[in-house]
């Protein structure tokens, strides 16, 4: 149950300060007199919330989430692969999250001296909820949904990770000419992946030798080789089935 989940009101509410650390915002110089608040706010609780909100800003968006990220194989190789953009793993275990944020921390003081695996950072969320209040409309480039939990019986499909209706948060959240990534041993899944990526409006599929090249191939080929699902699969010669969907532009409206 989610009793113990919280989540940020609002993507401004949320603290990216503390998973962030070192794109903290730097908080304004004082004055001579020691005085940071501005004299138009008369209202000093308002200055106060904006203080708070200061306080756990960070000066560049997240741009990548890796959805049920698991132990977090993925978040690693993106950290160098994409050494400046800030990737977020998501992960609905409370032990699992604490693992990947442990590891962080440990490779971030291993690899102090070049500021390495500032750019991940890992929270807890069941993300089939309120994923629209962590980010911003449009604010990701990518999303990754690597070996999902399939809940293949009819009775289950509700907990699927993809369905009609997150088919439009997804698309909520991620930018036009942004991707969703996909990557399953299942082959139901992935057509029910397919599916419904590909029948909703916001979306088309990414085919042939698209999926090989420039960043798109990279992700590919990244998250076919660097989740720890994918290194289990391979290890047991299994098949993969990926699919790649892009955000398309929403029609001129009216
Ligand atoms: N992506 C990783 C990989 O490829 O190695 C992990 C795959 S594992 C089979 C699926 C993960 O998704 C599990 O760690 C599970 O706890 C997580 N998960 C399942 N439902 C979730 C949800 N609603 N929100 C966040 N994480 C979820």
């Amino acid at each position: 149950s989610d009793h113990a989940l919280t989540y940020p009101k609002s993507p401004a509410e949320m603290d990216w300060a503390s998973l962030y650390p070192a794109f903290a915002v730097k908080k304004p110089a004082q004055g001579e007199d020691g005085k940071e608040i501005d004299e138009s706010r008369a209202d000093g609780q308002a200055a106060h919330e904006e203080e708070q909100r200061e306080a756990r800003a960070i000066t560049k968006d997240v741009e990548i989430a890796d959805i049920g990220c698991g132990f977090g194989g993925l978040l690693f190789a993106l950290s160098t692969t994409f050494p400046d953009t800030l990737s977020l793993g998501m992960e609905i275990r409370i032990s699992v999250t604490e693992y990947v944020q442990e590891k962080i921390r440990a490779l971030r003081s291993q690899n102090a001296e070049n500021q390495g695996y500032q750019n991940i950072g890992c929270l807890r969320a069941n993300t089939m909820k309120f994923l629209p209040n962590f980010f911003r409309k449009h604010q990701l480039r990518a999303i990754f949904l690597c070996f999902p939990d399939p809940h293949f019986k009819q009775r289950k499909h509700k907990a699927r990770i993809v369905s009609s209706t997150l088919c439009s948060e997804y698309a909520y959240v991620v930018r036009p000419g942004g991707y969703v990534y996909t990557i399953t041993d299942v082959r139901d899944l992935h057509e029910w992946m397919v599916g419904h990526f590909a029948g909703h409006a916001s979306w088309a599929r990414v085919e042939g030798s698209e999926l090989e090249e420039g960043v798109v191939g990279q992700c590919v080929a990244t998250m076919s080789t660097e989740t720890e699902e994918s290194k289990k699969v391979t290890r047991n010669n299994g098949e993969k089935f990926v699919a790649v969907f892009r955000r398309i532009e929403d029609p001129a409206w009216p």
